[in-house]
């Protein structure tokens, strides 16, 4: 894990920040007004963003993260360049975020997690890096490219 600042981001990934930001805007959390924001870049280079959404069980509520990967599948992407995670503190996506952005690399542990504070703190990081023994597509031998 690097850290940066926001000014010293490339373009793209900075422009990929600031769509996670905006999507934090709309984040629905009114039990624990914990807001996040999550921008997905594509190998086409298109960009999904979203935020989370919680519902009163709490348990159905769904991360910022799992939201804008699902928008990009829902859209027919189906291979992850970089994430962007933009919360109020550690910008590091948990683990089942971890598992679902996974299912989207297509076995390159190189792609970049991009985790962004409210502070304007910038962790850079991989998904080898912070989910270094995957069990994803590969392990039974699927491309999600195919389907
Ligand atoms: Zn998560």
């Amino acid at each position: 894990m690097r850290k940066t600042t926001l000014d010293q981001l490339p373009a793209a990934d900075r422009q990929l920040v600031e769509a996670a930001a905006a999507a934090r805007e709309n984040a629905y959390t009114p039990y624990s007004n914990h807001k996040v924001g999550s921008a997905v870049r594509t190998r086409s280079g298109r960009v999904f963003a979203a935020c989370n959404v919680e519902v009163v069980t709490l348990q159905q509520s769904v991360h910022a993260e799992r939201n804008a990967v699902m928008a990009m599948a829902a859209a027919g992407e189906r291979q992850i360049d970089a994430i962007v995670c933009h919360g109020p503190y550690s910008g590091v996506p948990c683990a089942e975020c971890r598992q679902v952005i996974w299912e989207f690399c297509c076995d390159d542990p190189d792609v970049a997690i991009i985790g962004s504070t409210l502070d304007g703190e910038i962790e850079l990081m991989t998904i080898g890096e912070i989910y270094p023994s995957p069990y994803g597509p590969g392990t039974k031998g699927i491309d999600p490219r195919k389907f």
